[in-house]
Order: structure tokens, then C-alpha cells, then sequence
């Protein structure tokens, strides 16, 4: 399984976010112009942009550069196309995972490194936790795992239809 790499433009912080969580390393462009991406992948050999810009797409494949146009609006789209194209493995586990916020990689923590770091009723509920490398942001299997859990089983059932 080749351990993809990705750029994300300005448009696409969301998807960027996903693929944090689904561990492959991905820089966000926020603000950066069309110039400083093309330098920036320039720099990185093996990064693939993600745009929904179609010319600066031509623009990133004229220099060599790898380059995935998204023309769907939507996160799920975005990560059926990608898992279709890439074979993009679609699981999140924490340990693998990278920090959705900074795209530092997560390590495990114990109980007692994330006590008074998250509300004690969390503490109380959970006996899993990971830590960012990076911002040191703490992550435990909350509610909002389920809503990925979900997403991610309606992208392969789509993947899986074509298939057969
Ligand atoms: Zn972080």
C-alpha cells in the first residue's frame, strides 16, 4: 500500500482534515498562491495536489507534478474518487492517524497524561486516547466516531458496487 502524500488547496480543508485521520500525511495550502504550490511541490517530490482549479491542475502536470482534479462538492465525493483512483485504504485507525489540525502524526496516550486535558466525564468514559506529536491536541473514539465510521462505509459500498 503506497503511503500516498497530498497537498490540498484552499478549497479543500475538509477533505484534507479526512485524510489526516485516515494517516496519510497532508499539507493544507490555505492562503498560499498558485505560484508557492507549484514551488512548494517543486520542493517535495511525490506530492499530489488536490484542486478543484482546473488550470492550476494543468499547470502542475505541464511541470511534471502530480495532480488530481476534484470536480464534486462534497467531502464523500471527493474521497470516493480518490479511494477509486488510489486505492486509498478507508480506515481510520487513531495510532496511524495524523492530527487533522496540524498533520503531525498521533501516538498513544495514558490516562493519566490526558487527565485535566479532557473534561472529566470523557475520562470517566473512555479508556483509549491519542495525543498529536505536533499541536498536542487529544483524540479519544467520541460521538462523532460513528458519523466516520458511516461516511466511510457509504464510500466503499459505492467502490464495492462497481466492482462486482
Ligand atoms: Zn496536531
Amino acid at each position: 500500500m503506497p503511503r500516498y502524500r497530498f497537498l490540498a488547496d484552499a478549497m479543500l480543508g475538509s477533505l484534507a482534515r479526512w485524510l489526516r485521520m485516515l494517516g496519510y500525511d497532508t499539507l493544507y495550502a490555505g492562503s498560499l498562491s498558485d505560484y508557492s504550490i507549484l514551488e512548494m511541490l517543486g520542493r517535495d517530490d511525490g506530492r499530489i495536489l488536490l484542486t478543484r482549479d482546473r488550470g492550476l491542475c494543468r499547470r502542475a502536470l505541464n511541470k511534471g507534478y502530480r495532480c488530481i482534479l476534484l470536480r464534486e462538492f462534497s467531502v464523500e465525493d471527493d474521497l470516493y474518487i480518490l479511494a477509486r483512483k488510489l486505492k486509498l485504504e478507508l480506515r481510520v485507525d487513531p495510532s496511524r492517524s495524523r492530527c487533522p489540525v496540524c498533520n503531525a502524526p498521533l501516538r498513544e496516550a495514558r490516562r493519566e497524561e490526558v487527565e485535566g486535558k479532557v473534561p472529566p466525564s470523557i475520562l470517566r468514559l473512555h479508556d483509549k486516547f491519542w495525543i498529536c506529536t505536533g499541536c498536542g491536541k487529544v483524540y479519544w473514539r467520541g460521538g462523532h466516531w460513528r458519523g466516520i465510521e458511516e461516511v466511510l462505509k457509504r464510500v466503499k459500498l459505492r467502490i464495492n458496487g462497481e466492482e462486482s
